[in-house]
């Protein structure tokens, strides 16, 4: 039991009558439920004096004091200052008395004779809640006069026996009415509540006047007079009869809208993309966590995941700047917006990717007609500032069918899928099933076999002779990495690709570097193959490590090689991506004298006249002219791309000869190395020497 329920409750009677006060004291010691202590005066003034003192809870004045009466006594009290609950005692014969002693301030009025001791312990609980509950709202309204004050707040009473509301002059101002023009009916209120708040605001108020809730407080819309939507805290405490009845309401209502908007905005702007206003990923986990669900529920329902990857976005980033990328992707994510219907969810999930979310569909071909979709509304190009952009999408596609239960498996399939369809030739969608997954752990499973391989020593390098056009002669190799995984030797296409991807490149390429030029200093030991010069292939990646080109010379110290026998061959993309830092790279390789070889030319993006700005000793045309339909045009091409190595002090190296008749091809174009399978294929440096 706390110290205040324990307290006694203190109440003095007034009453001139001793055996009223010997009743009262008996009824009051059988209470079961409160203890009380009564003190009794008998007279006028006595109890005037006592009431000023204001030691008791409560006071019991008898209507009949002599001379005066009980009513005077509780308007005097009243005057005085005197908060406490008073309760009139009145004789039958007192007649209507009631009403004037509930107006002149009385908590509640029992007639002699008619009492009880449970009557008057009720009466005395209730005249005492009723006293807190006024106290309360005095000072709450002396709060609420406070804040009106400060933040502009409307003010408002509500009657609850006549139903009228008095509505404060700013509160109508507040939506934009005038004085006069708003009656006292409560729908002036709840009728400008917005529909969707209207249901949840009455119940909060009914809550509160049924005792369920210590006080009424409720946010809500509310439809002002020039039709604006503005946001209203409303507050309010009602105020109870004896019989714990809310007799009346009142509160206060303040503009809260710039704070819901800002509120909005927040959580807005974490569920969406900032730069497309798409949903982002946590939004779209969220929706597809529910499609999951949903299913789980109605097995009919079948949704699908759309994963979009922009073909080249890249090489668009790179050459035109960030600015327009980003507008493109902004461009981009408006017309998926276009292209989906409603329901759908598009989403981007960062960088170049957005995911779709197709909800209520019967089968996969419903997923599919919206990746055809997709890709077809891609084909027209996008103007972009003086720029006009052409650019496809690559979509893989999980379908619910496979029974997800983890909104993240479903996207890494989407995912998985959409590498195939990359891996297939871009601008393309490709579905989802077991098999990708069956492939996608092969892959997982390359990578960590790779990173054991140099360790397990199972990685080779394999040579390819550079010939001389005008002797016939080897001049050189090509150092190309091999990989001998169990009794399969894998490809340097597919080692690169995935060791790039990973970072192993770093350390791989190292490894090649040391072997490749070991291997020069073994064969010039041994006095075979002579001269040769050794190309070793950089890729992009490696190129743009830190201390490169410490890396470089101290393999070389180790050799004890002099540099010039060194060439290092890197492809176009460099050029691309990050032509100033590959450009002092280039040349900062240059000075320690090793040679640059431009390799596969003509596959790439970048044009003879950007070549002028990089330190290049060596061009490598791609074999890829030489397979042209037309056999003129593709030697026109070779003889003009050699006709301007030439002009910028390069030398030319064809790549991929296989046949008699394409070397003899050659010979009139002005080429001065050749290197394919016609001279030899790479081989194991045993077989070379
Ligand atoms: P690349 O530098 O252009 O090397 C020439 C590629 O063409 C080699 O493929 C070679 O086997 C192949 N080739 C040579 N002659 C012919 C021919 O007559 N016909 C045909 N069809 N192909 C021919 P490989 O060894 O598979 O290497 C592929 C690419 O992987 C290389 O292209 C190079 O870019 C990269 N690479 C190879 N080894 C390394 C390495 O150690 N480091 C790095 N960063 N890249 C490497
Ligand atoms: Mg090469
Ligand atoms: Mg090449």
């Amino acid at each position: 039991m706390s110290e205040a329920e324990a307290r006694a409750v203190r109440i003095l009677l007034v009453d001139d009558d001793e055996d009223d006060y010997v009743v009262t004291r008996d009824f009051l010691a059988d209470s079961k439920r409160t203890i009380f202590s009564l003190d009794w005066i008998p007279t006028f003034d006595e109890a005037l004096e006592a009431i000023c003192r204001r030691e008791h809870d409560l006071y019991l004045i008898d209507y009949r004091l002599g001379r005066r009466d009980g009513l005077e006594l509780l308007k005097l009290a009243r005057e005085a200052g005197c908060s406490a609950p008073l309760v009139l005692l009145t004789g039958q014969t007192d007649g209507e008395i009631d009403l004037e002693a509930m107006r002149a301030g009385a908590a509640d009025y029992l007639v002699k004779g008619q009492i009880d001791a449970p009557l008057l312990e009720r009466s005395i609980r209730y005249a005492l809640e009723q006293s807190r509950t006024l106290q309360a709202l005095r000072e709450s309204e002396e709060r609420y006069a406070l804040s009106a004050r400060g933040a502009n707040d409307g003010l408002w009473v509500w009657n609850l026996r006549t139903n009228e509301v008095f509505y404060s002059p700013r509160w109508k101002s507040m939506f934009g009415y005038d004085e006069g023009a708003i009656g006292n009916s409560p729908d002036e209120w709840l009728a400008r509540v917005h529909p969707d708040d209207a249901p949840i605001l009455r119940s909060a108020l009914e809550a509160h006047l049924q005792g369920r809730t210590p006080h009424f407080e409720n946010e809500h819309r509310i439809r002002t007079r020039h039709g604006e939507e503005r946001w209203m805290l409303s507050r309010g405490l009602a105020v109870r009869d004896a019989d714990g009845i809310a007799t009346r309401i009142a509160g206060s209502s303040t503009d809260i809208t710039e704070r819901k908007r800002a509120e909005e905005r927040l959580t807005h702007d974490a569920f969406h993309d900032a730069l497309t206003d798409l949903p982002n990923r946590a939004l779209f986990m969220d929706r597809l966590q529910r499609a999951i669900e949903n299913q789980s529920r109605h097995a009919a329902s079948c949704y699908a995941v759309l994963f979009l990857d922009l073909d080249r976005f890249k090489v668009v980033n790179d050459s035109l700047g960030h600015v327009i990328g980003d507008e493109l992707l902004v461009a981009v994510a408006g017309r998926l917006r276009n292209t989906l219907r409603t329901v759908d969810t598009v989403a981007r999930l960062g960088g170049d990717e957005f995911a779709i979310l197709v909800e209520g569909i019967d089968d996969i071909t419903a997923a599919v007609r919206t990746a055809c979709r997709i890709q077809n509304d891609l084909l027209l190009p996008f103007v972009i500032g003086e720029h006009e952009i052409f650019t496809s999408v690559s979509i893989g596609i999980a379908f619910s069918a496979s029974g997800y239960a983890r909104p993240q498996d479903v996207l890494r399939d989407a995912d998985i899928a959409m590498y195939r369809a990359k891996a297939n030739g871009k601008a393309r969608h490709e579905v989802f099933d077991a098999a990708m997954h069956e492939r996608a752990l092969n892959l997982l499973q390359f990578e960590t076999d790779l990173r054991r391989a140099i360790e397990r020593q199972e990685l080779r390098v394999y040579y390819q002779p550079i010939v001389s056009m005008a002797s016939g002669k080897t001049v050189g190799v090509e150092a190309l990495i091999r990989w001998q995984r169990g009794d399969q030797l894998i490809s340097a296409d597919k080692i690169i690709s995935v060791a790039e991807e990973t970072g192993l490149i770093v350390p791989i390429g190292d490894w090649v570097l040391r072997e490749a030029l070991q291997q020069l200093v073994a064969w010039d030991r041994a006095g075979v193959c002579q001269g040769y010069d050794m190309h070793v292939n950089l890729s992009p990646r490696q190129l743009l490590q830190p201390h490169l080109v410490a890396r470089v010379s101290d393999a070389l110290m180790l050799s004890g090689l002099p540099a010039k026998r060194l060439h290092l061959e890197v492809t176009e993309s460099v050029l691309i991506e990050s032509a100033e830092a590959a450009a002092s790279l280039l040349r900062e390789l240059r000075t320690l004298g090793v040679g640059l070889s431009l390799d596969d030319f003509g596959t790439g993006w970048s044009s003879l006249s950007s070549l002028r700005l990089f330190p290049f000793d060596v061009l490598k045309i791609d074999r890829s002219f030489l397979l042209d339909q037309d056999e003129r045009r593709g030697d026109d091409i070779v003889r003009t791309i050699s006709m301007l190595a030439r002009l910028l002090g390069m030398q030319v190296t064809v790549e991929g000869l296989e046949t008699a008749e394409q070397v003899e091809r050659m010979r009139g174009l002005d080429i001065d190395f050749a290197q394919g399978f016609f001279f030899a294929a790479p081989m194991p440096p045993e077989n070379l020497c």
